[in-house]
């Protein structure tokens, strides 16, 4: 089964996978020094449908804020199991919205399963072929597609990208890894909703910051995804917080804005 096949692609399990996650986390960690006395929230969208581009960019910008969007191109046009997905008309319309469009390299690779050079191929052909569509963007961020990462591939896209994002759920705050910051999913139905909630009454009782990650954003969304109603939920529950998206985040955490 290929990345970009309309089933899912489930990364291996067991002990290999478990170990090689460890490591993965553990390994080849570049230090962010997250000291923030205000919760920093970003919103971000992976893959990515364009029921993230519709409803999720419109439940986001009613409070005035904007998402970080990381397309991975080999989707573009296409239609998978979170539904009809993102076209270059999404992108150049995201951007021109201020919303960041980032890297999610171009087949949706597991790159715990390639090298590190090939990584970094994927990513440039990402890129390549949204520059050569007229997304003008600097492509700041990266998301590891199913959070799947190895050390020295973390540590090659960091030339790349200024941070990297995986999907372990958490709050990045003190010293957190620029190369596999945590992500709280948008997924789940009403037990997820309860975890987003509970993590944004974590950030507010402790600062930090909290980057979450979506797909859908529909009703009867996939099991990946969330209704606009657990979005708008979740908006409701961030407001007055200060919401980015990650590279306007990041900016936020290293001291430039
Ligand atoms: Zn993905």
């Amino acid at each position: 089964m290929t990345a970009l096949a309309e089933t899912p692609y489930i990364p291996a399990g067991g002990l290999t996978g478990k170990l090689r996650r460890l490591a993965a986390r553990a390994l080849a960690v570049t230090p962010l020094t997250i000291a923030l006395d205000r919760p920093l929230i970003s919103f971000t969208f992976d893959d990515f449908p364009k029921s993230a581009a519709g409803n999720g960019a419109s439940i986001l910008e009613e409070f005035g804020w904007r998402a970080t969007y990381f397309a991975a191109a080999g989707f573009t046009g296409r239609t998978t199991h979170l539904g009809e997905m993102h076209d270059i008309g999404d992108l150049k319309d995201l951007k021109a919205r201020g919303h960041e469009i980032a890297c999610h390299t171009y087949a949706h690779d597991d790159l715990s399963q390639m090298s590190a050079a090939e990584a970094l191929a994927g990513c440039a052909k990402n890129r390549e072929y949204l520059s050569s569509q007229g997304v003008e963007t600097k492509f700041e961020t990266f998301a590891f597609p199913y959070g799947e990462a190895a050390p020295a591939t973390k540590r090659a896209l960091l030339g790349a990208y200024r941070a990297l994002r995986g999907v372990r759920p958490g709050i990045n705050r003190g010293r957190a890894d620029r190369g596999l910051l945590k992500a709280v999913p948008l997924d789940g139905g009403e037990y997820g909703l309860g975890r987003a909630l509970q993590a944004v009454a974590d950030v507010k009782a402790e600062p930090g910051w909290l980057i979450f990650y979506g797909h859908d954003v529909r009703t009867g969304p996939s099991s990946w995804g969330c209704s606009p109603q657990f979005l708008e939920t979740v908006c409701r529950a961030c407001e007055g917080l200060d919401v980015r998206p990650m590279a306007r985040a990041l900016d936020v955490v290293e001291g430039k804005a």
